[in-house]
């Protein structure tokens, strides 16, 4: 479609896996508030399955994973998310508190950089101020945080995972200068001051000495022990077969070749993979839901400017806090994760016309595009799992992973919300009409992933323990979004996913 083109991030041969995309579920109609079009007309063909055409599953193979093009919204969960199915009965509890994470949010936080503002109040509590001070808003963000103020919705700085101060010293900060608010995140940070894995937790462990890296390779097999637990692996690297004996495993492919891995090391033992005695590895496949508008604010100037990301709107976040409905959602400012922070995007997305008219639109309207975006809780459902391909492989012999994710009436519910929520704002912030929007409504666009390795009490209901250890085989963690037992109500996933790990890590050294 032409002017439409939301993956932004360099993608050399090898750094995205090849998926299989099953049921993603149905559509029956296209409503105006949820399907996908921008100022050239309807961007999806009409069609009556859910698409993945225009995203997929947006991931990193590479050292830093998926966090080499995330935002970096570091994000704790809100307290109560950890008794989602206490409190609604939809979903699950994690076996765990807020307050037992809390220290490693902090933990991780600190080792990160993570810049914010507050202390101590409000539902997320902290033990420590955040460590780097917080950014000054965007004038995008600025301008929705006079329009929230106006309907009384909260609207707060959002916790960045971007250096507000250079930090020249000390863990995970080393050598990062300050960010410089180019606005490409999500691009891959040109400057390294974005708290990305391979330039904090990584540089980390490179610095103990004790840590060897090899990059470039594939890990296709895990080997168990006749007792139990798990003892070795097979890797491919630069044309050859390794072996890898161990006597723990940290699992942390993510929570779609995670799983995979699992399924694909059956044996004889174990016919339906490993650590899947209870048949979950896989199951409780979540997404989060999305919905992006974006319209032209006259008189607005220059909002392709600043941090992207840079507030957020948690009135709605709280599991419990929306009427008849489990779970809740997230609003923030997003022009520039749209891509609408470039002039040939924002005219051929958001200006239509010919010729001298059509120039001075744009000369007119570049740096008045607001766009908001809503990121939605995903109540786990018994369709959406990822399972293996029967009949394709990698060119390992590794069976392709199956992303199977289909939209619930329950999330269909949600996403109306979310959107009628984010147009209500894009219009009380001045734009007069909504000019683009798109939505997890057409199309299958994941950028968070989680749920496929579930951590609970229960072996007959998740696959590891509250540390992320495995119930069939102690000396193998999972340290991915895998172990998530519920989304949240649109908090990026990627702190969690660092403190759940560094308290696993803990235990590990611990035994
Ligand atoms: C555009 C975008 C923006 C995002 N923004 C945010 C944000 O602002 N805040 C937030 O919290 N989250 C954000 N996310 C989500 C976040 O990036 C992910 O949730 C998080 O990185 C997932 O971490 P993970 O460890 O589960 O998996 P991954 O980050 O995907 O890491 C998996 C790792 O395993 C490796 N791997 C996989 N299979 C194999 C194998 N067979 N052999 C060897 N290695 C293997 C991969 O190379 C990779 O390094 C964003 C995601 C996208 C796509
Ligand atoms: S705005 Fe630019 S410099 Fe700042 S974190 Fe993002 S990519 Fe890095």
């Amino acid at each position: 479609m032409p002017g439409w083109e939301r993956r932004s991030f360099p993608a050399p041969e090898g750094s995205r896996a090849t998926i299989v995309y099953g049921d993603l579920g149905q559509i029956a109609f296209a409503p105006r508030d949820l399907a996908a079009f921008n100022a050239a007309g309807p961007v999806l063909h009409d069609s009556a399955q859910r698409s993945a055409d225009l995203g997929g599953y947006v991931h990193v193979l590479g050292l830093g994973g998926s966090t080499l093009h995330y935002v970096g919204e570091a994000h704790r969960l809100h307290p109560d998310a950890f008794r989602l199915h206490s409190l609604t009965g939809q979903g699950a509890n994690w076996p765990i508190s807020y307050a037992t994470l809390e220290p490693y949010y902090a933990l991780a936080e600190t080792r990160i950089g993570v810049a914010g503002r507050g202390i101590g109040a409000g539902a997320r509590w902290r033990s420590t101020p955040f460590p780097q001070s917080p950014h000054p808003q965007s004038p995008a963000a600025k301008l929705l945080g006079q329009a929230a103020a106006r309907l009384g919705w909260n609207w707060e700085d959002n916790p960045r995972a971007a250096l507000s101060e250079p930090r020249y010293s000390g863990a995970g900060t080393q050598g990062r200068p300050a960010c410089n608010y180019c606005g490409h995140c999500a691009r891959g940070c040109p400057l390294g001051d974005k708290g990305s894995t391979d330039v904090t937790f990584l540089r980390d462990a490179a610095q103990t000495g004790r840590l060897e890296i090899v990059t470039g390779a594939t890990v296709t097999r895990l080997y168990r022990r006749a007792s139990g637990g798990i003892a070795a692996l097979d890797y491919h690297h630069a044309g050859e077969i390794h072996r890898q004996e161990t006597p723990l495993l940290f699992l942390c492919a993510g929570a779609v070749q995670t799983p995979r891995l699992l399924l694909a090391s059956r044996d004889a033992e174990e016919p339906d993979g490993i650590a899947n005695s209870a048949h979950q590895v896989g199951k409780n496949f979540m997404e989060t839901l999305g919905y992006t508008v974006s319209g032209l604010v006259p008189g607005l100037q220059l909002s392709q400017r600043g941090l992207p990301a840079d507030a957020a709107c948690w009135e709605f976040n709280a599991p419990a806090s929306l009427d008849g409905l489990a779970g809740g959602f997230r609003l923030h400012s997003s022009v520039q994760e749209t891509g609408l922070n470039g002039p040939i995007r924002h005219a051929s997305r958001l200006i239509t016309g010919h010729g001298a008219a059509l120039k001075a639109r744009i000369r007119e309207s570049f740096g008045s595009a607001v766009s908001v975006s809503a990121t939605g809780e995903v109540i786990p459902d018994a369709r959406s799992q990822i399972t293996v391909s029967e009949t394709r492989r990698d060119r390992f012999g590794v069976p392709l992973p199956v992303i199977n994710s289909v939209l619930t009436d329950h999330s269909l519910a949600l996403l109306h919300q979310m959107a009628a929520a984010a147009r209500r704002l894009l219009r009380e912030a001045g734009s007069p009409r909504e000019i683009e929007q798109f939505s997890s409504y057409d199309s299958f666009t994941a950028t968070h992933v989680h749920g496929t390795c579930r951590m609970g009490n229960d072996p007959a209901t998740s696959v590891t323990n509250g540390w992320g250890q495995s119930h069939d085989h102690p000396n193998l963690y999972i340290a991915d979004a895998s172990l998530f037992p519920s989304t949240g109500g649109g908090e990026g996933p990627a702190l969690t996913i660092s403190a759940l790990a560094l308290r696993a890590a803990d235990k590990a050294l611990a035994e």
